[in-house]
């Protein structure tokens, strides 16, 4: 007999209300990853045999220790689930679920997934009691009230132990991840007869619609094509609905009227049409949790790319936090664009639009860490140097900076048709 669990023990309220609410600057007591400190997250199917049910364990100095003023730490959340009919697949749709159920808690913030979660926790949700362990409360009560049908027993560790922490990034975290993107990796758009959407962010960008496919990922990066279908194996009534493709309209421009048709219904008529392979026209809409942002740099007859992480100027005088404004709440912005890190190196990135070619400027921190398939791709296209053509902060975050560099590089937009 499974137990609905209602009442979470938290000393702060829990509600998906709680779910847009953000924690600044000023009202933050403790902080984790957000490109401050290593923070990660992870989903893992365990034997029965391994799992102690309601076994929550935080191990590392808790927030606490911190001092009166709070300060900033690293953070693992690992939830191990067993039960008979648990999968390996199912791991990372619970594992994005993480997001959602801890943006639940009440003065507690949750952006990104897998290796770049950021979390704060708030004055008010310290002073009222609120410690490591309660997120191991909530992770444990919602994973068996949402998956109850696939989780016998849960149980959550948390680490804040620096060490620790990074250790078992490189060990354990970093190979699932890694593993989880090879299978993926062999699947084309081509290659498949349906396309998922998903609706899951609707609960805060009402007319945001998610085509995911097997060559490009949601925008939160954390909904592959393999994750949305897993999700509607578990709840074909859920979030996920599959897209049976039928007649393509435009290959190049990535049109189906499949996906319109779903796009038009799942929107409520606020969009009624969407190309999934250009930023230029009809473009896939951005709720707000996108990864990065693309936009047009007119002077460089290319765009570029910001991360989520990246605080500084770009070279198109806006930060990652204002361009996020004017591109997010589910709209469609031409020539702007939310999108995943992964789909920064698929080759239906900008199909249309001239692809990876195109992009001329990103922080240094997402390029290295996109560093060795940026390589690759740059081969496949021919340019044995690409990597090194695109420019970044360090080049400059000003127009002028920039085409300087792109000149002296010879970066191929500079010479490709124009992008209006
Ligand atoms: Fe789903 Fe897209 Fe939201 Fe990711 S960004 S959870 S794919 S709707
Ligand atoms: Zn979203």
């Amino acid at each position: 007999i499974k137990i609905k669990i209602t009442e979470i023990p938290i000393p702060v309220g829990f509600a998906p209300a709680f779910e847009g609410e953000r924690v600044r600057k000023d009202e933050m007591f403790a902080e984790f990853g957000g490109g401050r400190t290593t923070a990660w997250e992870l989903v893992r199917k365990r034997d029965l045999s391994e799992v102690e049910d309601h076994k929550i364990e935080v191990i590392g100095p808790d927030i606490d220790t911190l001092g009166p003023d709070g300060g900033k730490l690293p953070l693992a959340i690992i939830v191990d689930v067993a039960g008979k009919n648990m999968e390996e697949d199912f791991e990372p749709v619970m594992e994005r679920r993480i997001h959602y159920f801890v943006n639940y808690i009440e003065g507690v913030m949750h952006i990104g997934q897998r290796d770049i979660a950021w979390v704060r926790i708030s004055k008010s949700a310290y002073e009222a009691g609120f410690r490591l362990k309660h997120i191991g409360e909530v992770l444990y009560a919602k994973m068996l009230d949402e998956f109850g049908n696939i989780a016998d027993k849960v149980q959550v560790t948390i680490i804040t132990d620096k060490e620790q922490v990074e250790k078992l990034l490189n060990e354990v975290a970093r190979p699932k991840y890694e593993a989880r993107d090879a299978r993926l990796a062999g699947l084309t758009d081509e290659s498949v007869d349906t396309f998922y959407s998903c609706l899951l962010c609707q609960s805060f960008a009402p007319a945001h619609v998610c085509i995911v496919t097997p060559e490009r990922l949601g925008l939160c990066g954390a909904v592959s094509w393999l994750d949305a279908k897993a999700t509607y194996e578990l709840n074909p009534t859920g979030p996920c609905q599959p897209i049976v493709k039928g007649e393509c309209l435009d290959e190049v421009k990535g049109s189906w009227e499949s996906i319109n048709k779903r796009v038009a219904e799942q929107s409520h008529g606020a969009t009624t049409k969407v190309n999934i392979y250009t930023i230029m026209e009809d473009p896939m809409t951005s709720c707000g949790c996108f990864e990065c942002i693309c936009g047009i740099m007119p002077e460089a007859n290319g765009v570029i790319i910001v991360n989520r992480e990246y605080h500084g100027m770009t070279p198109l005088g806006m930060t990652f936090g204002e361009l996020a404004s004017t591109t997010g709440g589910g709209v469609q912005t031409p020539g702007f664009m939310g999108h995943g890190r992964q789909f920064i190196t698929s080759k239906k990135f900008l199909y249309a639009d001239g692809g990876l070619k195109r992009v001329v400027w990103m922080p240094k921190e997402l390029k290295e860490a996109l560093k060795d398939k940026l390589i690759e791709r740059g081969k496949e296209m021919g340019i044995e140097n690409f990597y090194d053509m695109i420019a970044d902060e360090e080049v400059g975050t000003d127009p002028d900076s920039v085409v300087e560099f792109l000149t002296k590089v010879g970066h191929p937009a500079l010479s490709m048709d124009p992008m209006f």
